[in-house]
C-alpha cells in the first residue's frame, strides 16, 4: 500500500491494468479516482453523432458495470453514485436498471434530453446536480469525479486481473458495413476500415473520434495511425464533405474572416454550452478582440473553451470558426503562462439554457450526416496481423518499454511501465506474438502473422 491508505488496492489494480479515460483525453484513471468524494458520476450520455460504442458496452456489460460501481463505491467510500445518460437510451437504461435491481445496488440513473453536448462532463454535472464547476476548475472542486461508462467496464476487467488490451470502436460513415468492432489496442486504422467493408467512396478522409470533436486525417496519413486506448470511433467521410472542407480553412484566413465577416450577432455565445452553465465564455468577444485588437482581456475567455464545436459547426450563421480562434488564442495565452483569473459563475446565463439545447437530429442535418446510417452492426471481433502500440495514450508521460525486439509476448503481458505516482498508463501486449520494433511505439507481429 503505497500511500498507507486502503483504497490503493483498487487504485493499484487500475494502475496495473493501464486504464485511461475511454471517452476523451485519456487521463489515467488511477490518478482521477479519489477516496471520499461526494459523488461518482458515470458519463453514459454518449453524444457525438454516429458513435454508439458506449451504448453497446452499456447493453452488453451492464452487470459488469454495476458490479464495478459497487466495488468502487465501497472501497473509496463514495456516498452517491449516479449514471448520467439520455432518456432515449431506453434499452441501455433497462439493462442497467435490471443489473441494479438484481444487486439491490444504491445507484441512481439520471435521464437527460437528447442534445449535444450532453456528454461534456461539466454539462453532465450541471444536469445532474444543478452545480457549475468553477471556470478553470475541475469536477473535484465540487467533490465530484466523472468517469466514462466504458472506463468503468475496464475497471471491472481490472478487478478480474485483466489489463486494457481491447477497444470497442464504432466504424461508420462512408463504409460498406458500419459496425462496432472489438479490436486489440494498436490495430491499424486502415484494418478497421477494411473490416467494416472498406470505404464506399474512392477518395475519403477519416475522423478519429466523433464528427464534432474528433481529429481529421487524410487517407495518405492512415499508414501510421493506430487505435489508442482512448479511441471510440472512426468516421469515414467523402473527401470534400462539409466537415472536411470546413476543417481545411487555414488559420490566417479564419482570422481575416473574423475581421471582415463576423457580424457580432453573438449567436456563438448564446448557444455556447459553457456560457449557458454560467461561465464567462463569450466567443463573439474573442472574435471581436482578435479582429480589432481592442479589449485584449476578452481574449482570456478562450481559456474556458472546451472545444465542443457548437459555435462554429452549428451556431454561426456566417460559417466562421470561433472554436479554432479560441484554440489559437488559448495556445498563445498558455505559452505566456496565462491562467483563468475570473472564477465567478454567473447564474443569469442559464435561464435560457433549456431553449438553447441542440437536438441531435438537427445537428446531424447541419453536419450533413443524415445520409449515413445511425444503426451499426454489433460487435465483430477483428484480429490484426500486427499491432503498433503507442507508449502514451492521451494525457501524461510515455511508458518505459520493458521488452526488446525479438521477445515473445502474450496478450495481457505488461510491455511498458509507468510508476504509480506518474500521470501515465502501463502498456500491455494486445495480441500474442513477437516484438518487432521498440521505437516510439511497440510493434508486435502476431503469431502466424506476416512481417510489417
Ligand atoms: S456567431 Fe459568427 S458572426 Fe455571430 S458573433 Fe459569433 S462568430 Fe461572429
Ligand atoms: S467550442 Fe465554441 S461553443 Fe464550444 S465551448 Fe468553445 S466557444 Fe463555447
Amino acid at each position: 500500500m503505497k500511500n498507507g491508505v486502503k483504497d490503493l488496492q483498487l487504485l493499484e489494480r487500475i494502475w496495473q491494468a493501464g486504464i485511461v479515460g475511454a471517452g476523451g483525453a485519456g487521463f489515467p484513471t488511477h490518478k482521477k479516482l479519489v477516496k471520499g468524494v461526494k459523488l461518482l458520476l458515470v458519463n453514459a450520455a454518449e453524444c457525438e453523432p454516429l458513435l454508439s460504442s458506449d451504448r453497446f458496452v452499456m447493453r452488453q456489460f451492464s452487470r459488469d458495470i454495476i458490479s464495478a460501481l459497487c466495488h468502487i463505491r465501497q472501497e473509496l467510500e463514495i456516498p452517491r453514485v449516479v449514471i448520467g445518460t439520455k432518456a432515449k437510451y431506453t434499452k441501455e437504461i433497462d439493462a442497467l436498471q435490471q443489473a441494479i435491481d438484481e444487486r439491490g445496488a444504491h445507484i441512481e440513473i439520471h435521464r437527460s434530453g437528447s442534445y449535444y453536448p450532453a456528454g461534456d462532463e461539466q454539462i453532465l454535472i450541471y444536469e445532474v446536480t444543478g452545480q457549475t464547476v468553477p471556470p478553470g476548475g475541475i469536477p473535484l472542486d465540487l467533490g465530484i469525479v466523472v468517469s466514462n461508462v466504458t472506463t468503468v467496464w475496464h475497471i471491472h476487467q481490472a478487478l478480474q486481473g485483466k489489463a486494457v488490451t481491447d477497444k470497442f470502436i464504432t466504424v461508420t460513415g462512408a463504409v460498406a458495413h458500419p459496425v462496432i468492432l472489438r479490436v486489440p489496442v494498436g490495430t491499424p486504422v486502415k484494418d478497421c476500415i477494411a473490416a467494416a467493408g472498406g470505404a464506399t467512396v474512392s477518395e475519403y478522409v477519416v475522423i478519429k473520434g466523433g464528427p464534432m470533436m474528433g481529429k481529421k486525417y487524410a487517407a495518405s496519413q492512415l499508414d501510421h495511425l493506430h487505435i489508442l486506448k482512448c479511441d471510440g470511433g472512426l468516421v469515414v467521410l467523402e473527401k470534400g464533405h462539409y466537415l472536411d472542407v470546413f476543417s481545411n480553412v487555414p488559420m490566417e484566413h479564419i482570422i481575416n474572416q473574423a475581421k471582415s465577416v463576423c457580424i457580432q450577432c453573438s449567436y456563438c455565445t448564446e448557444l455556447c454550452p459553457r456560457y449557458l452553465i454560467g461561465h464567462r465564455m463569450r466567443p463573439h468577444r474573442v472574435m471581436r478582440s482578435i479582429a480589432t485588437g481592442t479589449q485584449p482581456t476578452d481574449l482570456e475567455d478562450a481559456l474556458l473553451c472546451c472545444e465542443c464545436g457548437v459555435c462554429e459547426l452549428y451556431a454561426c450563421p456566417m460559417h466562421l470558426s470561433p472554436r479554432r480562434v479560441n484554440i489559437y488564442v488559448k495556445n498563445l495565452l498558455r505559452q505566456g503562462g496565462a491562467k483563468v483569473r475570473d472564477k465567478t459563475v454567473d447564474p443569469r446565463h442559464s435561464h435560457m439554457r433549456e431553449y438553447r439545447q441542440i437536438e441531435q437530429g438537427r445537428l446531424m442535418q447541419r453536419l450533413d450526416l443524415l445520409p449515413y446510417p445511425r444503426q451499426v452492426l454489433e460487435q465483430e471481433v477483428y484480429q490484426p496481423a500486427s499491432v503498433s502500440i503507442a507508449l502514451r495514450h492521451g494525457i501524461g508521460k510515455e511508458a518505459r518499454p520493458v521488452v526488446a525486439v525479438g521477445d515473445k509476448v502474450q496478450k495481457g503481458q505488461c510491455i511498458a511501465t509507468v510508476e504509480f505516482a506518474d500521470v501515465g498508463s502501463n502498456i500491455h501486449a494486445s495480441i500474442d506474438g513477437t516484438v518487432t520494433s521498440v521505437d516510439g511505439c511497440i510493434q508486435i507481429l502476431a503469431d502466424g502473422g506476416k512481417a510489417l
